[in-house]
């Protein structure tokens, strides 16, 4: 340590919020270059080396061979899957000096299909898995807790490639059995769920996800198994009622009732139910956003929701993607007279109706459900509006929130939500890049079938934060012994020429018996306070003292993860440790 490049920092960086951020920052892990862009330092590399021989043993293990394409790309491939266009503006994109549009990698499916198409022609030739461990470039809108989200990451990226779909079953099965085993070693608390495949537009699809308070996604479980993320959590929907006997709707004045819970209030004062009081499940919310395409264009969108639950940002995104979705403005209320702020009903609503904007509701409003919801005039509201009777949207769509308590969609009972950390993605991708990229191989009869694919992600660099954010305390980083910088951090506290002696020679011990040992070496002027705070804060499993205790043949040993200590003799050290 006394010539390392490290400077360990006494105080948290202004810009981190979360735990991983702070420490891995001030124990010199990372550093800052710009928003979302980080330089690892030698203790980082090693935990980041450390995390990549896992993963690259596991996909080697399950029969998947390394290759590595470059990041920077030309356009043309991300043209045929319309790629350029559709990841928007994550995807960064440049010119080169002959004007030539390239781009810097967000992930790499043409590549791989192309290299495949390259290469293969014949069903002999599959099943195969190719991975890679690489930099990846998205210009994410919300870089976020230092490497955790960052805009240049590490990502392990593997594909496999397929005639038929039970081969891209198994194929799915061996990467999700390899994933298990990675996310084992790795050493935090995971739970395997249900995704919502995205923009990528598979089938079958399921996240891994380290869970932690200061993860950004939301999953929701049951007791009886079920366990989803929440954009790809379906509603179960009340079955439709017949409209018999439905009482027919009546338009009412509600003055002053532009929110729901004024509009429930006036309900239960002017129009009392005989049955029990109004609720706000009672009435349909309708929110209007805006649709941003991937070339630009805008769509406004009205959704439908119960009144009691709001639209939930991330499932609305996942629902509408490729676009983004943005605020409606006063510029769109403008240009849609028929819209009447905060009395807005689905009598305005729809391709079929006055503002002809898009409608969409959600599942709860069944054919029979009968809402409270707005006329269109200013204080006015339509009680026992029936859905299917009296009005229909344009579809349904699954954008409203997900509480704990709702039915797990699979019957296993009640859902309790809780947050996480992707951390890996599997999913079934079928024939959509093939298909688009023309990767076909004969097969057994001499006939040209398209490669089905899978695709399966790794967050790398995101696993150096998402262990830090488990393996950490108050006075710094605790990593377990598979992940951590060094295997041993020696201490030598005190001037003494007997203590330093010995240190040096349990350094050279230590290392001769094949363990990787930081040995604080820094002379007398660091104080043997300052060398045990540097220790804890940078977290190697055990420490081992050399102070005064020499005199009497012993060193302390200290477990951080535990702060367990003991005395050990100088001549058993070498031998207990390795
Ligand atoms: P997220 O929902 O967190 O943005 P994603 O769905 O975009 O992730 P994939 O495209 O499936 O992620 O990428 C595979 C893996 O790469 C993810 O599971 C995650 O571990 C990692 N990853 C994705 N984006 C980032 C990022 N901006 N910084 C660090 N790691 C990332
Ligand atoms: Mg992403």
């Amino acid at each position: 340590m006394s010539r390392m490049f490290l400077r360990t920092l006494r105080d948290d960086p202004a810009d981190a919020e979360v735990p991983s951020h702070k420490l891995l920052v001030r124990a010199g892990y990372i550093r800052r270059v710009a928003p979302g862009i980080y330089s690892w330092l030698p203790l980082g590399l090693r935990v980041l080396a450390k995390v990549e021989a896992i993963v690259r043993e596991e996909m080697e293990a399950m029969g998947a061979q390394e290759v590595r394409f470059p990041a920077l790309l030309p356009r043309e491939p991300y043209d045929v899957t319309d790629r350029w266009t559709e990841y928007g503006p994550n995807l960064f994109r440049l010119k080169d000096r002959r004007g030539n549009d390239m781009l810097l990698g967000p992930t790499h499916e043409e590549m791989f299909s192309l290299l495949v198409k390259d290469l293969y022609s014949s069903y002999k030739d599959l099943p195969l898995s190719l991975f890679q461990i690489q930099t990846k470039y998205r210009d994410e809108a919300r870089p976020r807790a230092g490497i955790l989200r960052g805009r240049e990451f590490i990502m392990k990226d593997s594909y496999s490639f397929d005639v038929d779909d039970a081969g891209l079953e198994a194929s799915y099965q061996a990467h999700r059995d390899a994933y298990v085993r990675i996310f084992e070693r790795l050493g935090f608390e995971y739970v395997i769920v249900a995704a919502d495949s995205g923009a990528m537009g598979g089938s079958a699809s399921e996240e891994f996800l380290a869970v932690s308070e200061t993860g950004e996604d939301t999953f929701v479980r049951s007791a009886g198994g079920y366990a989803a993320n929440v954009e790809a959590v379906t509603t179960v929907a009340p079955d439709p009622v017949t409209f018999d006997g439905l009482p027919a709707a009546h338009a009412e004045q509600t003055p002053d009732t532009p929110t729901i819970d004024t509009l429930v209030n006036h309900l239960n004062e002017a129009f009392p139910r005989d049955d029990r009081p109004w609720h706000a499940a009672d009435t349909l919310k309708n929110v209007l956003v805006v649709l941003r395409n991937p070339d630009g264009t805008r769509e406004p969108l009205a959704i439908g929701v119960p009144g009691d639950r709001e639209v939930d940002a991330k499932r609305l995104e996942t629902q509408v993607a490729p676009a983004e979705v943005e605020p409606f403005e006063d510029k769109d209320f403008a240009a849609h007279p028929a819209l009447v702020k905060g009395y807005i009903g689905p009598g305005a609503l729809g391709t079929e109706n006055e503002s002809g904007i898009r409608y969409l509701t959600d599942p709860r409003v069944a054919d029979g459900s009968r809402w409270v919801t707005g006329a269109n005039v200013a204080g006015s509201h339509v009680i026992d509006l029936v859905a299917g009777r009296d009005f229909t949207s344009d579809g349904s769509i699954e954008a409203a929130e997900v509480r704990a308590g709702d039915p797990a969609p699979d019957g296993s009972g009640p859902l309790s939500l809780a947050r996480g950390i992707e951390m890996g993605h599997i999913f079934q991708l079928g024939r959509k890049y093939a298909e688009a990229l023309g990767l076909k191989v004969l097969d057994e009869n001499g006939k040209l079938v398209t490669v089905t694919m899978g695709s399966y992600g790794v967050g790398i660099s995101r696993a150096v934060a998402a262990v830090a954010e488990y393996a950490h305390d108050d006075l710094g980083l605790a990593w377990p012994a598979e992940l951590a910088p060094f295997d041993v951090h020696l201490v030598v506290a005190g001037k003494d020429p007997s203590i330093v002696e010995a240190g040096e020679r349990l350094y050279a011990d230590l290392q001769a018996a094949g363990l990787d040992v930081l040995f604080d070496d820094r002379p007398g002027k660091v104080s043997p306070g300052v060398k045990f705070k540097d220790a804890e804060l940078i977290g190697v499993p055990i420490t081992v003292v050399v102070g005064r205790g020499v005199a009497d043949g012993v060193v302390e040993l200290k477990r951080r993860a535990t702060g367990d200590r003991e005395d050990v003799a100088i001549s058993d050290l070498v031998a207990r440790l390795a």
